[in-house]
């Protein structure tokens, strides 16, 4: 191990706190976290030198490769400007910019406000506090309360952590607001809907929840009950935006808009933190009029100049590289190449793929879970490392979504580097032996 990265470790272990992250394990002698230094397009290179790649899109967040030209020079070149600017009391070009095309997506008269913020959570929680405010200055004051579903995941501040339906994550922090939880519309369509101001859901997928697809149509259904009982939709597509599912937005498949559209994690391409949320003109009028009506929420660095910068310039790139319409022979290379993964090794259960985003569930030969204590999950994306592959699990579910501009080369090294990865778990061998990747393929170190 080179100086430089030991001593990278030591100052980490010694001071960092990690997210989501058992300390005690992070912090135990023998193990041994990477320290990754730079990046380039679907590559991350780590301080000993050894190439990457970025299966998981840096947590769901990049889209275009790591350091892709256009965004680099769009923010530097702001940043020769100015960092940041003051969204309280002033405005800039940029923002004003991105609002216009993020509403442009949508026909005219639907989503045609933009809140800034910083992180999916902050988009979210302003979806709420808007959700809720609306009622009470719309002459529904009772509406205060939230349905969302079983398992879902929408952020960690406290009102979005109210929404969370993971136990593991949110049984602590159950402070927010009110909130029912349903598993599906049938649960729904029995509530009393006298109280509830909106009902949020991550449309076609469900994220956090090992990569779980809704049925075709259901986001449709959704928004033809939202219709009839009052109840606003709210979306949050921070995980499904900008792409990962195969159309610019989630919601598009099923032609639904919302009353509320929360984005965050590509919205830059996965460079910066910055996050939108996105509402009707017809519940933004209800915020004007009287001084007390206004909407009290914000951060310092809302509408911050260096992310708009990113946002816009990774819009552009999606046309320059025809992105989405490069984006559907990916998401069926994935689909046969899981396919043909799945044939080769008993232990995957099943394969769930929504667009470009893949969970690959492991169980055992028969069909039954692994004991939690094995963490087989977390051994196979350890293996894939040696095999040039990062990627996280979701218990025991791999999630394999890399940046959308993956080339169909460096995607057979993916799937590759998953396959040798599984194989090299002790106790679980491949059925038939597993193409090996032609060496033009061979991921250097
Ligand atoms: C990641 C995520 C969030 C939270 O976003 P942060 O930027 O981590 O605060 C909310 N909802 C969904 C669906 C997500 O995937």
């Amino acid at each position: 191990m080179r100086d430089d990265t030991r001593r990278w470790i030591l100052a980490d272990q010694a001071h960092c706190w990690h997210p989501f992250t058992r300390q005690g394990e992070w912090c135990a002698p023998d193990h041994d976290p990477l320290v990754l230094t730079h990046g380039k397009g679907v590559w991350l290179w780590d301080s000993e030198g050894r190439r990457y790649l970025d299966g998981n899109s840096s947590i769901w967040t990049n889209i275009h490769g790591h350091a892709h030209p256009l965004i680099s020079a769009a923010v530097r070149a702001q940043l020769e400007k100015t960092a940041h600017i003051s969204f309280l009391g002033f405005t800039h070009p940029l923002a004003a910019e991105l609002a216009e095309k993020l509403c442009g997506f949508f026909p005219k008269h639907t989503l045609e406000r933009v809140f800034f913020s910083d992180d999916g959570s902050t988009a979210v929680e302003c979806a709420l506090k808007m959700a809720v405010q609306y009622r009470q200055q719309s002459g529904e004051p009772q509406r205060g309360a939230f349905v969302a579903f079983a398992d879902g995941y929408h952020g960690d501040t406290l009102g979005a952590a109210s929404l969370g339906g993971v136990g593991r994550f949110f049984e602590r922090f159950k402070h927010g607001y009110p909130v029912t939880h349903v598993r599906s519309l049938d649960e729904l369509r029995h509530l009393d809907v006298k109280e509830i101001a909106g009902v949020v859901i991550e449309p076609l997928i469900q994220g956090v929840n090992e990569m779980r697809p809704w049925q075709a149509g259901m986001l449709a259904e959704l928004r033809s009950w939202c219709d009839q009982t009052g109840v606003h939709l709210i979306l949050d597509e921070v995980m499904t935006g900008f792409g990962r599912t195969g159309k610019m937005f989630a919601c598009q498949h099923e032609n639904v808009i919302p009353d509320f559209l929360c984005l965050a994690k590509g919205i830059t391409g996965g460079t910066l933190p910055m996050a939108a949320t996105l509402t009707t003109g017809a519940i933004y009028k209800a915020f004007l009029g009287a001084p007390e009506n206004a909407f009290y929420y914000g951060h310092s660095y809302t509408a911050n100049p260096l992310g708009c910068a990113a946002a816009l310039a990774s819009l552009e790139v999606f046309e320059e590289e025809k992105t989405l319409e490069n984006l559907s022979a990916k998401i069926g290379q994935l689909r046969i190449g899981l396919a043909a993964l799945m044939a080769a090794h008993p232990i995957i259960h099943e394969i769930r793929q929504c667009g470009f985003i893949a969970g690959i569930e492991l169980r055992q030969p028969d069909g039954g879970k692994f004991p939690p204590a094995s963490r087989v999950g977390e051994k196979v994306c350890q293996a894939a490392r040696a095999h040039g592959l990062l990627t996280r699990p979701i218990l025991d579910t791999i999630v394999l979504m890399p940046p959308l501009c993956i080339d169909s080369g460096e995607l057979d090294c993916a799937i590759h580097a998953l396959g040798a990865a599984i194989s090299s778990i002790p106790g679980i061998h491949a059925a038939a032996p597993f193409k090996v990747p032609s060496p033009r393929l061979h991921i250097r170190h």
